[in-house]
């Protein structure tokens, strides 16, 4: 009888194509609030007297930019004290591993790419915190740490004009060629959908899932706490993903022959 983590080790042994979906709770074993659940940050009401939702809102950018980059900047500088951890490292490795994993995240902390995996196979759905870019003529910076450091908002050295992360906000569209490569991607079919750290409460988080199982793929959600995803995969583990998958790696063998599906 294998255990949970030896069975998702088989599939992942034995899949081509492997899609890895990740949220908050990987990027929260590296210090950064997750975005809802116990103790996030997107739980509560700022001290500005709105919800966090508003102030970190594409029309509240528009309408108050100072208001909203100072939660941006609350964001930017958590990310810029915190580092990718094993679990971030995990999955830049599985990648190696597998030339057709993807890796599907909803965070801005530019982790997975600090940690090793591919540009080309990574579509940050939320889009990035940096470089800035300028929203009246498009000047970028690369620089978020001295921004950060000096008066908010940070503006244009070129227009004045008021500078942004290429993230997506509340009430914001996602970006055009992220859902392009995921679709593309999805429409390529996968043979195995991993869930990690997430709440899915995105219908683009779940989707991918629900899709991928619907053609017969195997899926998976590793997560401390249960989420809607969890009781719609075939496969729920319990637990942090820093604890989980370098257990999950000392069990990954990609050489091995495995039965063809009948
Ligand atoms: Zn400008």
């Amino acid at each position: 009888m294998l255990s949970p983590i030896e069975q998702l080790a088989q599939a992942f042994n034995c899949a081509e194509r492997v899609l890895i979906i990740t949220g908050a709770g990987l990027s929260a074993d590296s210090g950064l609030p997750t975005y809802r659940g116990v103790g996030g940050l997107y739980n509560s009401n700022t001290n500005d007297g709105v919800p966090i939702e508003v102030a970190l809102s594409g029309p509240m950018l528009q309408r108050d930019p100072a208001l909203c980059w100072k939660y941006l900047a609350e964001l930017g500088r958590a990310c810029l004290g915190a580092q990718p951890n094993q679990g971030h490292e995990v999955i830049a490795q599985l990648q190696r591993l597998k030339p057709h994993c993807w890796l599907l995240t909803q965070n801005i902390d530019g982790f997975h790419r600090a940690a090793g995996s591919p540009d080309e196979r990574l579509i940050e759905i939320h889009g990035q915190l940096a470089p800035l870019y300028c929203q009246s003529c498009g000047q970028k910076d690369d620089d978020l740490a001295r921004r950060l450091a000096a008066a908010l908002p940070p503006l244009c050295r070129r227009c004045a004009g008021v500078m942004r992360p290429p993230v997506v906000l509340f009430e914001e569209m996602l970006p055009e060629k992220a859902i392009h490569t995921l679709y593309e991607q999805l429409g390529e079919g996968f043979d195995l959908v991993l869930a990690i750290g997430t709440s899915a409460s995105f219908p683009y988080i779940v989707e991918p899932v629900l899709r991928a199982r619907a053609i017969g793929a195997f899926t998976a959600e590793i997560n401390p706490a249960r989420t809607d995803l969890s009781d719609r995969v075939d496969l729920y583990i319990a637990g942090r993903a820093l604890d989980v998958l370098p257990e999950l790696l000392s069990h990954i063998s990609v050489n091995r022959i495995c039965k063809s599906s009948p």
